[in-house]
């Protein structure tokens, strides 16, 4: 009954398809444009940092600047659900920038099924999402990773805390990135040697998963993997 009183007071329309939704909306895309277009990454990536990679097989699978740098990350394994394009960069941008609750649940039923693969793969035995300020917080009123598992039906535990004052990742350069994050995650409670499943909404340098990472082994994690709704391309 809400449901239909919203559907009439606030028409949503599919941004692919321009189709009114009603009923089981997504406040993003219709139910066919959603499942067309929300769509897995399920090429080759770079073992290091995740970069989707055009390979032959049995090409090298890193990616050049994984080589050039002989980049490092504190997380052992990354795998992440979409490329940050198309809908999957809507519907997340729907949800941080215009708070549309809703799609977190909708982007969580789509990814849970490769989350879960990657969990039982690594053996992961905690989900920890990246944390947000206080101050992020009370801004946005809600933690969108943390929505984005619920959705999935995953539990977590909040294991880290990070700083107030961080700027955010997205209003800044490559280079700046690493610095503005650096040493900006810190441990709320001890691990066990847990293999730890860290979960983000993007991936982009990987700055932000490798503090994190950092600070999770400080807390006492024996590993950590990394998984992504998307990886920024
Ligand atoms: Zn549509
Ligand atoms: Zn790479």
């Amino acid at each position: 009954m809400l449901g239909i009183l919203l559907d009439l007071l606030f028409p949503g329309y599919c941004l692919v398809c321009g189709k009114l939704l009603l009923g089981s909306h997504h406040f993003v895309a219709c139910s066919d444009c959603w499942k067309e277009h929300f769509a897995p990454y399920s090429g080759v990536k770079c073992k290091t940092c995740g970069y989707p990679l055009k390979l032959k097989p049995g090409s090298f699978p890193y990616c050049r600047e994984c080589v050039e740098t002989g980049k490092h990350f504190e997380f052992k394994g990354v795998d992440y659900f979409g490329l940050y394009d198309g809908l999957v960069e809507i519907a997340i941008r729907e949800l941080k920038q215009k708070k549309l609750l809703p799609v977190a649940g909708e982007i969580g039923k789509s990814i849970r099924g490769r989350l879960l693969n990657f969990i039982h793969r690594t053996e992961a035995n905690l989900v920890v999402p990246v944390p947000e300020s206080k101050e992020m917080l009370k801004e946005r009123g809600f933690s969108p990773v943390e929505e984005i598992l619920k959705g999935a039906g995953i539990q977590f535990r909040r294991v880290l805390g990070k700083k107030e004052g961080i700027m955010k990742q997205s209003l800044l350069g490559k280079r700046e990135r690493r610095k503005n994050v650096k040493d900006a995650f810190y441990p709320l409670t001890g691990l066990n040697g847990d293999t730890v499943l860290l979960f983000d909404d993007i991936l982009t340098t990987g700055a932000t998963a490798d503090e994190c990472a950092k600070a999770l082994k400080e807390a006492g994690a024996r590993e950590v993997y990394l998984f992504t709704v998307a990886r920024s391309v």
